[in-house]
């Protein structure tokens, strides 16, 4: 069996379901539609903005992006937000984070119409996920579960670490694997002795935005390693330390100055675990082939009635 996770590959079967499902809607005379509201120009968002467009465009999924000036206020978001709560055409809408700092956040993701909130962001959706009746989830974590499943890795009994617990990935991955029946331990900044917790997990969710935190020392053999975190590595010293022996990755670092790394150690902790994601091309497609199965998943919640209670 490959130690490989290869998310890529999984985001593709999940991308091609999609695909399917859009089809039959489309024969049907309904075209699922996701609208994405971009505030400002933060250039990171911008791609992630156009390769959500992208995507949708892929599948058969009509996307409308609704750019704004970083400027705009609250109440002209909130209008516009609530204009495609009623807008029968929109199935999934989708704020791009993080807005600027002058926005009150949550008070607009609060705004959106629970059936619409694609990323699963809203408290009624979050509330429903933590009874254990999940309707639209978090894209992230949903995308991890899904590649656990397709993968055959068992969850059931097992001991899950996850260290982070941000609302967007920590708190929902727990939750989802608490209910998948593993014994879960969250970690988060104030935790002690890290390496003694995560050296107990089957399965290590790596979710706390610092790069290259989990090393060998981290984890027992055999752990199946999820890395979430996503960082720009351009630092030549830091590249040698940590991917000096990489023929494959030293190419990607000379012919682009910099490679995507994460908050796992790939090349000290993949001999210890049994398998792990690697970055880029493992957690990150996973949470887009998520985005367009939440946004088919909403249409048929709200065009056709599908009972989830
Ligand atoms: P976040 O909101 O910054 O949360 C980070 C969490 O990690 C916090 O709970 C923090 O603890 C904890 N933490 C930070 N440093 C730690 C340390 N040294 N030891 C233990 N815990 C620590 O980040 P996020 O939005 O959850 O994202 C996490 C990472 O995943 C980022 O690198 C992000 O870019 C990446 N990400 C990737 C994808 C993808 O599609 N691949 C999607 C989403 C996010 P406190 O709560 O105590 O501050």
């Amino acid at each position: 069996m490959e130690k490989k996770l290869d998310g890529k590959k999984i985001a593709a079967a999940i991308t091609e379901e999609v695909r399917d499902g859009v089809r039959e809607m489309l024969a049907r005379g309904i075209a699922p539609r996701l609208d994405v509201l971009l505030v400002g120009d933060d250039p990171a968002s911008e791609v992630y903005v156009g390769s959500k467009g992208r995507m949708c465009e892929k599948l058969g999924i009509a996307s409308t992006t609704h750019r704004l000036p970083a400027g705009t206020g609250a109440e002209e978001i909130a209008t516009l937000i609530r204009r495609l709560n009623e807008d029968e055409a929109v199935d999934g809408i989708l704020i791009q984070l993080p807005l600027p700092s002058h926005l009150p956040t949550r008070e607009l993701l609060e705004l959106i119409d629970p059936l619409k909130d694609v990323d699963g962001f809203h408290p009624e959706n979050i509330g429903r996920l933590q009874q254990g009746r999940p309707r639209l989830v978090p894209c992230t974590p949903a995308g991890i579960m899904e590649m656990l499943r397709r993968e055959e890795i068992p969850i059931e009994g097992r001991r899950a670490v996850v260290i982070g617990r941000s609302d967007i990935v920590g708190k929902p991955m727990a939750m989802l694997l608490m209910h998948a029946n593993a014994t879960v331990t969250i970690c988060h900044s104030r935790t002690r002795d890290l390496a003694s917790i995560t050296g107990q997990a089957e399965i290590l969710i790596a979710a706390a935005g610092s790069m290259s935190l989990i090393g060998a020392e981290h984890v027992s053999e055999g752990t199946v390693v999820v890395d979430v975190g996503m960082h720009r590595l351009s630092d030549p010293t830091r590249f040698e330390e940590l991917y000096g022996s990489s023929e494959k990755k030293r190419a990607a670092f000379e012919r682009r100055g910099s490679v995507l790394t994460g908050d796992v150690d790939y090349m000290a902790v993949a001999p210890k675990a049994s398998r792990i994601t690697p970055v880029p091309g493992g957690v990150g497609p996973l949470t887009i082939a998520m985005l367009m199965h939440n946004t088919l998943h909403a249409a048929r919640l709200r065009r056709e009635g599908v009972d989830d209670s």
